[in-house]
């Protein structure tokens, strides 16, 4: 609900109940595909969104947002625990009526359309009721595109074409709409198996999670004398084994050119920052120096500690224009001592108001509203209430880790370096359960 309320155009009363009805969709018996799920991937995407700067820098609109993040939100509405292979080989209806093609995939979706296509709230309105019918088309595609490209069976194919493009010199996913589309895509694709990349012991709880739900999977199966599916049988499995495989082959490849994308925009970032003719020869180098200053990523204080600066791209825009309108307000010259000192913390404060723009919440903030899944008794005995902070809260990212990879722009590559820790931790207890 956070995360949404921001947008004016989506009615408070009607959100409550829009949500209210996604909630109920997902079914809180599945250990892994839970509402909690649903709300730790649209944090996820939020996070990552915000911190590789592609919304200010594309100026991807308001709506767009609100569309990805309710895309997320419903992105497994309606999952029943098993995967496509399950409704495939015991031909369920879906699978009947998808044609065995990303069934459960274009289940959510369509899930997902038919609840934002009826009213909510006590006034009784669409969530997106103020659209005309031909936005609402490009918002709907928006929304089926991104969730049907959560396939996995498509994943490698894609995950190729992504790496070649993002190598490419005419890759700009500011300026090209299908890089741009690719680049969110590939965001959201990433946030659906962001846990990889968390802190250890929320990573470790949603694993446990995922294979609770392989595993019954695997027991229904072999009850319906149906083939088994891959890591479903939980004869002879090895839960360090399996993730270290996932991680290393599926989710470390994923966050190598996620890092690759926020790389490619901060550059373009620095690049493209536009200074309208008529400044004035002494402002530009005003406004380079300080914003040099900036690309050091921190700047003195009166205090003399550190001051992290956050967003810097932001920031030069937001310099920029305050250098054309308020040239006395913004003393860089060549006043280095005394209260007037570049970059003293009340001047920053004056010249870039601490706010920033809504993505770049930090995580600890983020929050959609959703309460704790109902566990069922099995689960709440099995698991405790491990990683229910980082489940419910949201950003499990961790706001303080990744502050000073912020300051460097570099919060996507810490959030593969996590991933990769992951990864070495699983291989290391796989090791160890093998010497034993
Ligand atoms: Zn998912």
């Amino acid at each position: 609900m956070e995360l949404l309320q921001h947008y004016s155009f989506l009615h408070r009363s009607c959100l409550s109940g829009f949500l209210g009805a996604l909630e109920s969709k997902y079914n809180p018996a599945n250990p892994y595909h839970s509402n909690a799920h649903a709300a730790d991937m649209a944090n996820s995407f939020g996070f990552m969104l915000g911190h590789c700067q592609i919304v200010e820098m594309a100026s991807i609109p308001e709506l767009r947002c609100a569309s990805m993040l309710l895309a997320c939100l419903g992105h497994d509405i309606g999952h029943p625990g098993t995967n496509n292979l399950f409704q495939i080989n015991s031909r369920h209806e879906l699978a009947v009526m998808y044609n065995d093609q990303s069934v459960l995939e274009n289940h959510h979706a369509a899930e997902l359309i038919r609840l934002l296509s009826q009213p909510y709230g006590k006034n009784s309105k669409k969530l997106f009721g103020h659209l005309t019918d031909s936005v609402m088309t490009k918002e709907r595609k928006v929304m089926v595109d991104l969730i049907l490209s959560t396939d996995m069976s498509k994943h490698m194919q894609d995950l190729s074409d992504f790496r070649l493009r993002l190598g490419t010199a005419s890759f700009n996913p500011v300026t090209q709409t299908s890089d741009q589309q690719m680049a969110l895509s590939w965001l959201f694709r990433s946030s659906d198996l962001s846990h990889s990349s968390k802190p250890w012991n929320i990573h470790r709880a949603w694993s446990d999670r995922v294979v609770q739900e392989f595993h019954a999977q695997g027991d229904e199966e072999k009850r319906l004398d149906l083939p088994v599916s891959p890591l479903c049988d939980r004869d002879g499995f090895c839960l360090p084994k399996s993730q270290a495989g996932f991680l290393q082959f599926v989710c470390i490849p994923v966050f190598t050119e996620i890092a690759r994308l926020e790389k490619l925009i901060v550059s373009l970032a620095v690049d493209t920052v536009e200074v309208p003719n008529r400044t004035s020869r002494s402002v530009l180098q005003a406004v380079r120096k300080v914003t040099t200053d900036l690309s050091g990523r921190q700047m003195p204080n009166t205090s003399g500690k550190p001051t992290v600066v956050h967003n810097f791209v932001e920031q030069r825009k937001q310099l920029v224009a305050e250098s054309l309108s308020h040239m006395n307000r913004i003393r860089v010259e060549s006043r280095s001592n005394g209260s007037e000192k570049r970059g003293s913390s009340g001047q920053l404060a004056q010249v870039w108001p601490e706010k920033s723009p809504r993505f770049a919440t930090p995580p600890g903030q983020l929050r959609l509203g959703l309460p704790a899944p109902i566990k069922s008794k099995r689960q709440s005995q099995s698991m405790g209430n491990v990683g229910e902070v980082g489940l419910i809260k949201g950003m499990s990212f961790g706001s303080e880790r990744y502050r000073d990879a912020e300051a460097r722009n570099e919060v996507l590559a810490e959030v593969l370096q996590t991933c990769k820790e992951n990864c070495l931790r699983w291989k290391d207890m796989a090791e160890d359960l093998e010497d034993d």
